[in-house]
């Protein structure tokens, strides 16, 4: 598997697996017209994140996943959710109520209007 090139304006951003009840970090490099392209995802500690920033950037607009995008590497989801509670992103996997695992705020996934993000690079 490759791993694909990023600009220099790549930057990356933490996500919640609940799953795994861990987090990852996933590679965003913003395309030019402004779409966040999600383009790698890889392990961290909770710690790690949070000493190197991670954790305060947070994604907003349109997403696309990348060719190469992995997925969460506990779990496999390509997909996830924006918290509405605390702004974490969390892996998605289609179900209907979704708790946060940062927050834990519950959520009917319909009553969002970010899910729009789960489409792409399937
Ligand atoms: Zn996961
Ligand atoms: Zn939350």
């Amino acid at each position: 598997m490759s791993i694909t090139p990023v600009s220099r304006k790549a930057f990356a951003v933490s996500a919640e697996c609940p799953e795994s009840g861990r987090s990852y970090g996933i590679t965003v490099d913003p395309l030019p017209d402004g779409t966040l392209r999600l383009v790698w995802a890889f392990m961290i500690d909770r710690a790690k994140a949070r000493r190197e920033g991670f954790a305060s950037q947070h994604v907003h607009g349109s997403v696309v996943f990348d060719d190469n995008y992995n997925g969460c590497p506990y779990c496999g989801a390509r997909g996830f959710y924006i918290c509405s509670g605390c702004g974490a992103m969390v892996c998605y996997k289609g179900e209907s109520v979704v708790t946060c695992p940062a927050c834990g705020r519950q959520a009917g996934t319909r009553d969002s209007d970010e899910f729009d993000l789960k489409g792409g690079g399937y």
